[in-house]
C-alpha cells in the first residue's frame, strides 16, 4: 500500500472485509472475542498467535483506523488512544520515567502544559518550556536528562511555527525524541516523520474527525516506539472505544479535501482581515507577512485553517466582533466543518495571569478563527458585522 497516494491511501487503507464482504468498513461493537480452543486461548494471550483478544488492547475497527492514519502518516506503525490528551500522556508514561527531563514548546495546548507542569511533575517528570521559535533556547534547555522534545506548530492562536527539522537535529543531538503534536496541520497539510520527528501525537478529535463528533488520540512512529505505547494501554487502559474509531476511520477519508478546502478559506479570510479598517494584525503562517512566511512554505503544504487577528480597542472590541455573530459558532472547539469564534484572553487562556497572558502575545483584541466550510463570503460578511464603526 505504500507507494499508492495520499487519496487513496485515505479511504483504502486498513480495509480488512469480513466474512460478508461488506464494502464499507465494518463497526465491532464488541469487548471481547472468541477462541476455537483452550489452545488458541493460551496462544492468543500470549501473543503467539495474532488476533483479537480483548478491547482494550484490540478491535478489528480500531486497528483498520490505526493502519490507515499510519499510512496518511507514512509512518511503520500507530496506536489510537481515547483522546488527544491520552495519546500524550501515554506516550510520556511509556517512554519517560521520574528524573527524566522534557523540553516543551511555549505555546502547546492548554491541557498539555497543565499535564506537563500540574501532573507529569508529581511524578518526578520535569520540563523546561521554551519561546517555540528561539532555537538557541532549545539547545540551552538540555540538561543530561533530556529524554524528550515535545513541540505544536504551528501553536495557538498565535500560529508560530516550530522548525521540526532543526528541533529534531537538537533533540537527536542530545539523544532525546521529537515528539509532534500533528493536530493543527495533519498528515494532510503536514509530516513530521518525514522532516526528522521521531512521533506524531494526534488529537482526533479536531481534524481527523472533522466533524466535531467523537473524542480520540493517536500515536504514530516507529513500531519499536509505539509498541511500547501499547504496552502501556493494555495496562493502564486510555484506548479508544471502536464506535469513536469508526468515526475517525470515515472521517479520514474526506481529509485531505477538508483540508485544502478550509485553509483556502483560511487563507481568503486572512487576507479579507488584513484590508478591514481597525485591525491592527492577522496571524496566518499562509501571509507573507507571517514573520515564518518561508518556513511555513517549506514546511507545510499551506497556511492551515486557523487565523487570529487583533482587533483596535481591547477586549471590548474583540467581544462585539463575538456577539454580533449570527452564524460562525462561539466556542473554543476546532477542526469541524463548521466556523468557530473564540476570545482566547478570557476562555482558554483565560486561567494564565493577565501579565503573562499579554507577554505570550495573547492580548485583549485578540481573536481565533477556526475556519470551516461554509462559504467564505458568509463568513467574512458575519464578522464584517461586529467590524463595523
Ligand atoms: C484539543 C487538543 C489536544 C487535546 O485533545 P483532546 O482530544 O481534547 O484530548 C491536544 N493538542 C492540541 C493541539 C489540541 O488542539
Amino acid at each position: 500500500m505504500e507507494s499508492l497516494d495520499f487519496d487513496t491511501l485515505a479511504v483504502r487503507a486498513g480495509i480488512a472485509r469480513s466474512q460478508f464482504n461488506e464494502h464499507s468498513e465494518a463497526l465491532y461493537l464488541t469487548s471481547s472475542f472468541v477462541f476455537d480452543n483452550a489452545a488458541q486461548a493460551a496462544a492468543r494471550f500470549s501473543g503467539e498467535e495474532e488476533g483479537n483478544v480483548y478491547a482494550r488492547f484490540t478491535n478489528p475497527t480500531v486497528t483498520a483506523m490505526q493502519t490507515r492514519l499510519a499510512a496518511l502518516e507514512g509512518a511503520e506503525a500507530c496506536v489510537a488512544t481515547s483522546s488527544g490528551m491520552a495519546a500524550i500522556l501515554s506516550t510520556v508514561m511509556a517512554l519517560l520515567q521520574g528524573g527524566d527531563h522534557v523540553v516543551v514548546s511555549r505555546g502547546v495546548f492548554g491541557a498539555t502544559q497543565q499535564l506537563f507542569l500540574g501532573i507529569l511533575s508529581k511524578f518526578g517528570i520535569e520540563s523546561t518550556f521554551v519561546p517555540a521559535t528561539d532555537l538557541a533556547a532549545y539547545r540551552a534547555a538540555v540538561t543530561p536528562k533530556t529524554r524528550l522534545f515535545f513541540i505544536e506548530t504551528p501553536s495557538n492562536p498565535l500560529t508560530e511555527l516550530v522548525d521540526v527539522e532543526a528541533v529534531a537535529a537538537i533533540a537527536h543531538e542530545a539523544g532525546a525524541w521529537l515528539a509532534v503534536d500533528n493536530c493543527f496541520c495533519t498528515p494532510a497539510l503536514q509530516k513530521p516523520l518525514t522532516q526528522g520527528a521521531d512521533l506524531v501525537i494526534h488529537s482526533a478529535t479536531k481534524y481527523l474527525d472533522g466533524q466535531g463528533r467523537v473524542l480520540g488520540g493517536a500515536v504514530c512512529g516507529p513500531k519499536a516506539l509505539v509498541e511500547e505505547v501499547v504496552k502501556f494501554l493494555r495496562t493502564a487502559g486510555p484506548c479508544i472505544s471502536p464506535f469513536n474509531a469508526w468515526i475517525i476511520l470515515k472521517g479520514l477519508e474526506t481529509l485531505r479535501i477538508r483540508m485544502e478546502a478550509q485553509s483556502a478559506s483560511a487563507l481568503a479570510l486572512a487576507r479579507w482581515l488584513e484590508a478591514q479598517p481597525g485591525i491592527q494584525r492577522v496571524y496566518y503562517p499562509g501571509l507573507p507577512s507571517h514573520p515564518q512566511f518561508d518556513l511555513a512554505q517549506r514546511q507545510q503544504k499551506s497556511g492551515g485553517a486557523i487565523v487570529s487577528f487583533e482587533v483596535a480597542g481591547g477586549r471590548e472590541a474583540a467581544w462585539k466582533v463575538v456577539d454580533a455573530t449570527r452564524m460562525v459558532s462561539i466556542t473554543a472547539n476546532l477542526g469541524d466543518t463548521k466556523t468557530t469564534i473564540t476570545h482566547p484572553a478570557s476562555t482558554t487562556h483565560g486561567r494564565i495571569a493577565a501579565e503573562a497572558r499579554e507577554a505570550a502575545g495573547i492580548r485583549e483584541g485578540l481573536l481565533r478563527v477556526a475556519v470551516g466550510l461554509e462559504a467564505v463570503e458568509d463568513i467574512q460578511a458575519d464578522l464584517a458585522r461586529g467590524l463595523a464603526g
